[in-house]
């Protein structure tokens, strides 16, 4: 019997190609191969970045097009997501042949990342049998999967685009949404809208064809959103139970000077400011930002992610800030985030960095910038009560007495801490042998296993 042999698909971002590497790494470690498809600019990104191959040499990391032209702006989501859905379809097919004419370990199964649906109707065409894997939460999905009553109701156009100011309740259970705070809708113009809008409603048409659903989240940290997905199997945090080994999958390199900086300071003293790969602050915002740290007067790591800000200092910052505050433009995220000198994480509020500040056991102070962030934030700062969010001022900014003031409030406070203990252990109880997430994801790894026994399940489609 040969291995089986898995194809994994991300969506080509930080927040997704991060945790689908985890998932092949868990995956090779349990006898599985897998080839791992970027696009060609996140497979340079990612293979420049990597730190330590040994032990995986089942992981095969490739690339395709992605149909721009290397010079043209990825962040440009609405530009990205057409050309993805225009390009990708067909050279994956492409590759799938070669790998199945080249390889004596023909391919079984495709795991496709939620916002790569269209890789699941390819695998159908093809006749292998496919999986869906959900980065963000399952609350950010649960939205889409009530699409059409959003629609019939007049919370939503056709096309995704928000219509009333009226706030939303999905279930008695889910957190209370406003439509203009739909993971889809909180883009500035409406192409991008409807764009992402098509992406998660296909994703809802693709998941009647695969067996799996998985999430990288767990029951205990969202039951509400989990009951009215019965599909969606929560298997994560796929990297809470590899806390302290190196994370690979970085887009920007790691400055490794942070953990030797973070050693020096005194335990629980350190605010870690790190907003992700997508969000910018313009130049009003980073001075406030700036000057809100600088009054809060405790210990600082920040990440400024190159190109997130223009980076003009408010004059002397840095030399009245040199003795207690570090920047640094990528971190080790994990390694700081269990570092005993953090005393909280001040974040954008990503599905991937909210997991990893609650596994860490860190209470939050939410900056979200968009999409499912905001829901992350409710999460946060409404539901699990580990964190506070900031209030804007009449001109949209955050200014240096509130940031001031809620680090104030949150570090004083012991109930953020004990309540961000206790969901930790909750969390961690899902990885252990026999928790949640760890039953789920060993069931899903059986089932793919199982596969290596035949060429595949389905019969080709015509599609
Ligand atoms: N990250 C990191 N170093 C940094 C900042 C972020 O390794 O300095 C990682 C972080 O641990 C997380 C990912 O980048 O796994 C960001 O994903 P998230 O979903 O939090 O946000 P996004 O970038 O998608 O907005």
């Amino acid at each position: 019997m040969g291995k089986s042999h898995v194809l994994i698909i991300p969506y080509p971002a930080q927040g997704h190609v991060m945790p689908m590497i985890e998932l092949a790494r868990y995956l090779v470690q349990q006898g599985v191969k897998v080839t791992f498809v970027n696009t060609e600019v996140t497979q340079k990104a990612v293979t420049s970045n990597w730190q330590n191959t040994d032990g995986f040499d089942d992981l095969m990391m490739v690339s395709i097009p992605d149909g721009l032209e290397p010079w043209e702006d990825r962040t440009d989501l609405c530009k990205l997501t057409i050309s993805i859905l225009e390009t990708m379809p067909g050279k994956l097919e492409e590759l799938i042949e070669k790998i199945n004419k080249e390889d004596s370990n023909k391919l079984n199964c495709v795991i496709a990342d939620g916002g790569m649906g269209w890789a699941i109707k390819v695998s159908k065409k093809m006749g292998i049998i496919s999986a869906l894997f959900q980065p963000a939460s399952a609350a950010s999905l649960v939205p889409a999967l009530c699409a059409q009553r959003l629609i019939e109701e007049g919370f939503i156009s056709n096309n995704g685009i928000p219509l009333k100011n009226e706030t939303i309740q999905l279930s008695e259970t889910m957190p209370p949404i406003k439509p203009q705070n739909l993971p889809w809708a909180c883009f500035k113009d409406s192409a991008t809208i409807e764009a992402i809008f098509k992406v998660v409603s296909e994703v809802i048409e693709v998941s009647k064809m695969t067996e799996w659903y998985i999430c990288n989240s767990t029951i205990e940290l969202e039951p509400a959103a989990f009951s009215m997905f019965p599909q969606l199997m929560p298997i994560g945090p796929l990297l809470a139970s590899n806390r302290l080994a190196d994370q690979e999958g970085h887009f920007w390199q790691e400055d490794p000077t942070c953990l030797t900086w973070l050693d020096q300071q005194p335990e629980c003293s350190v605010i870690y400011i790190a907003f992700g790969s997508f969000t910018i602050l313009n130049q009003t915002q980073f001075e406030e930002l700036t000057l809100g740290l600088e009054l809060s007067n405790r210990p600082f790591l920040w990440v400024l992610r190159p190109g997130m800000t223009k980076e003009t200092y408010p004059d002397g910052f840095m030399e009245r800030v040199k003795s207690r505050g570090k920047i640094v433009s990528w971190a080790p995220q994990q390694k700081v985030l269990a570092h005993p000198s953090v005393a909280c994480f001040m974040s954008h509020c990503g599905w991937n960095s909210t997991i990893e500040g609650v596994t860490n056991g860190l209470p939050f102070l939410c900056w979200p910038y968009f999409a499912d962030q905001i829901q992350n934030e409710t999460y946060i700062c409404d539901i699990w009560k580990t964190g506070l969010g900031f209030n804007k001022d009449e001109s949209a900014i955050i200014t240096r007495d509130e940031i001031k003031s809620k680090v104030d409030k949150l570090l004083s406070d012991k109930m953020f801490r004990s309540n961000a203990l206790d969901i930790k252990e909750k969390v961690t109880n899902s990885i252990k042998k026999g928790g949640c997430s760890n039953t789920n994801l060993t069931n899903f790894t059986e089932w793919i296993q199982k596969e290596a026994t035949h060429d595949s399940t389905d019969q080709p489609d015509s599609m």
